[in-house]
Formats: structure tokens, C-alpha cells, sequence
């Protein structure tokens, strides 16, 4: 498998929003009125406006002391992603993987499709629609500087390497590395998304504790029902094309 990925070192990560402002800052995002909603992270959520956002979770270690966890939150750009998979079923080419670097994108012709379909189709929660006009937006894993052999805005402002990017294998092996170095401080940590994703976590911690959708099961038995049907539908779809055209070949 071929492409590129981030890994995200949450151990390193200070929470200082970076990476956050940077992918403002190169996708000429708008500010966004925030609010004091009783947590130091703001905004409150990803929108139209925000690809980024770096989540705040206060806990009490094991030590009985406060401890934070940071979790810069962005599109997974999933090798199967799912949002590709619903808007495929009205409009070929509403969101198309980019050929050197596997990330997910979405094109003008998103426009043909209903929103919500595809905000409900994310398990991770992250496409946000524009108020008034229902178009769609998230992180582009930065292409335009990636395929003009520059690192992501957020990469490369990130001043602790908690933002890491680069060939996938590479980012395998290096998460895979990190997490054999913090083991034994932190037992319980874990590597998220290495099978079906090109962004990886390394978490100290119950993903839960960072963030509701840090890590979700995308295995078909983590399949809602909406999704099932949507499969079903597909593949009756497809079905009913097949038994034509073998009807045509033995008629
Ligand atoms: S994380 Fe969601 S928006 Fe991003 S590629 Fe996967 S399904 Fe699509
Ligand atoms: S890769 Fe680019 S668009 Fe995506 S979160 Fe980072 S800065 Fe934003
Ligand atoms: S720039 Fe790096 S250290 Fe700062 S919040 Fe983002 S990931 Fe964490």
C-alpha cells in the first residue's frame, strides 16, 4: 500500500493549537466566533470553516494529579472511506482520492448530494456542511503543498514532532517504534488506525478518555444500519445490472 500518512504522537502533543491556526492560516479560513463552553478548547467543534481542532480533555492521572490529554482532531482520509462510498451512489466524482497521496477530497460536484448523507456517512465525525448552502468541507491533507513536495501546514508548524507526515510505511514503522518506547511507562497506550487509515494516534490511554470518535470500529461488524442498507442497495444494484448483461450474453 502506497501513499502517505500522518502519525500523531499525542505523547508529545502540549495542546499549544499550532496546527490548528496553521490550517486556518493556509486555507484562508475565516475566524469563528467562539464561546467559554467550561473547556479551554475552542472551538467547540470542526465546522466549514475549521478542518482542524485540537480537543481538551481534563482527567486526574494516577498520581491523583490533573493530567490533559490533546487530540489534534482532522479527516482520517480512511483507504475506504466511507463518505466516497455514499456520494458514489449519486454522483461519480463528488469525492475522489488523489492518486499520489491517497487522500480523500471533495470536488464541486459534491454539490449534487445531499449533505447530510454524507456528515451521517463519517464515523468519525468529520465533514461539516456551510450554513445556507449545505456544501461540504474538511481537511485535504494540504495537497497543493504535499504534491509541491511540502509538508502539510499543520506538520509542519507543529514545534514538538507530535505532527508527523510522510510516506505510510514510514509512519507505520515510526508509530509503531514510539509505541514500543512508551510502553513501559504507559502500558496501556495504543496506536490507532493502522490498518484502514492514514492517520495514526498513539494514545496513552482509553481512546474514549480523548475524544467520543478517536477511534470507531469501521470493520463491517461496526456497520450501522443505514450503512447495511446502503451496501445492500448497492450490491441489489449491481446485481440486477450483472443478471442483464448475462441474460443479453445468453440470449
Ligand atoms: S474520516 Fe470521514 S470524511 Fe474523512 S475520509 Fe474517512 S469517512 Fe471521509
Ligand atoms: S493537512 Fe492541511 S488541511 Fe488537513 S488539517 Fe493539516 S493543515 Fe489542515
Ligand atoms: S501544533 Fe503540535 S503540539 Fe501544538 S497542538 Fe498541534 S499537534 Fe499539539
Amino acid at each position: 500500500m502506497s501513499g502517505k500518512a500522518f502519525f500523531i504522537d499525542t505523547t508529545v502533543c502540549i495542546g499549544c493549537r499550532g496546527c490548528q491556526v496553521a490550517c486556518k492560516q493556509w486555507n484562508q479560513l475565516p475566524a469563528t466566533k467562539t464561546e467559554n463552553w467550561g473547556n479551554y478548547q475552542n472551538p467547540k467543534d470542526l465546522s466549514y470553516y475549521t478542518y482542524k481542532v485540537v480537543r481538551f480533555q481534563e482527567h486526574i492521572g494516577p498520581d491523583s494529579k490533573p493530567v490533559w490529554y490533546f487530540f489534534p482532531d482532522q479527516c482520517r482520509h480512511c483507504l475506504e472511506p466511507a463518505c466516497k462510498e455514499a456520494a458514489d451512489e449519486v454522483v461519480r466524482g463528488g469525492i475522489v482520492i488523489d492518486d499520489q497521496t491517497g487522500a480523500v477530497l471533495y470536488t464541486d460536484k459534491l454539490k449534487k448530494v445531499n449533505a447530510e448523507d454524507i456528515t451521517e456517512s463519517c464515523p468519525f465525525n468529520i465533514p461539516k456542511a456551510q450554513k445556507g448552502t449545505g456544501r461540504l468541507a474538511k481537511c485535504t491533507m494540504c495537497v497543493d503543498r504535499v504534491h509541491h513536495g511540502l509538508l502539510p501546514a499543520c506538520v509542519k508548524t507543529c514545534p514538538t514532532g507530535a505532527m508527523n507526515f510522510g510516506d505510510r510505511e514510514k509512519m507505520v514503522a515510526l508509530a509503531k517504534k514510539r509505541l514500543r518506547e512508551v510502553k513501559s511507562k504507559h502500558p496501556n497506550a495504543v496506536v490507532t488506525g493502522l490498518d484502514d487509515l492514514r492517520v495514526f494516534y498513539l494514545l496513552v490511554d482509553k481512546p474514549e478518555k480523548y475524544y467520543r470518535f478517536a477511534s470507531v470500529d469501521i470493520a463491517p461488524r461496526g456497520m450501522d444500519r443505514k450503512m447495511a442498507l446502503r451496501k445492500i442497495g448497492k450490491s441489489l444494484k449491481e446485481l440486477s445490472k450483472e443478471s442483464k448483461i448475462v441474460r443479453r450474453m445468453v440470449g
